[in-house]
């Protein structure tokens, strides 16, 4: 993928996180790997911004000027795991519910299909400690939540990753609407 055709994905996914009120706040991030490095969304930008400016990362931990703030995550994930591609965005109900759990057990349907169990890692933004937690899940899942930050999704494309994204969101929404439901 080139970097033509990765800004054109960035801004198809971009626009439908923000059209699903996926993003949480105005600011998130995305990546795909690509046999020079990744490519990564540029600090401050809007996800659905048309184009979609990018920057190119190398995966040996040093940092292009540019780079999304949050770009230890992704070097991390790619160094650990056979995901391809990675969204990051704040969900309100996500956000929500990591901090009521530290596990999230999903009771939909569809959640208990792909994702029976959300993991919530904790670590201040933009750090190495957050980077190796969220890491840590992906190698082995394709979502996870940072406490009172938002989800990081990782797949074979960002179809995938927004796929993560959408139905986290989804399932924690369907969760603590249930819990509330409990209570009358
Ligand atoms: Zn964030």
């Amino acid at each position: 993928m080139n970097a033509d055709e990765a800004s054109g994905e960035f801004t198809r996914i971009g626009k439908r996180l923000f059209s699903e009120h996926l993003v949480g706040g105005n600011f998130g991030n995305m990546s795909v790997l690509t046999p020079e490095g990744y490519f990564i969304t540029h600090t401050g930008s809007y996800l659905d911004a048309d184009p979609a400016e990018l920057v190119l990362m190398p995966k040996n931990g040093r940092m292009t000027p540019g780079a999304s703030s949050e770009w230890r995550v992704h070097t991390a994930v790619y160094n650990v795991s056979e995901h391809q591609a990675i969204v990051h965005v704040h969900p309100q109900f996500s956000v929500v519910m990591s901090f009521l759990y530290d596990r999230i057990r999903t009771i939909d349907s569809e959640g208990m299909l792909l994702a029976p169990e959300i993991a919530v890692v904790e670590g201040p933004c933009g750090t190495q400690q957050l980077a190796d937690a969220v890491a840590e899940e992906l190698a082995h899942s394709n979502i996870v939540i940072a406490k009172g930050h938002g989800t990081f999704a990782a797949g074979k494309n960002l179809d995938e990753a927004y796929l993560y994204t959408s139905l986290a969101e989804h399932c924690c929404k369907v969760l603590y609407l249930t819990e509330l439901g409990k209570r009358r």
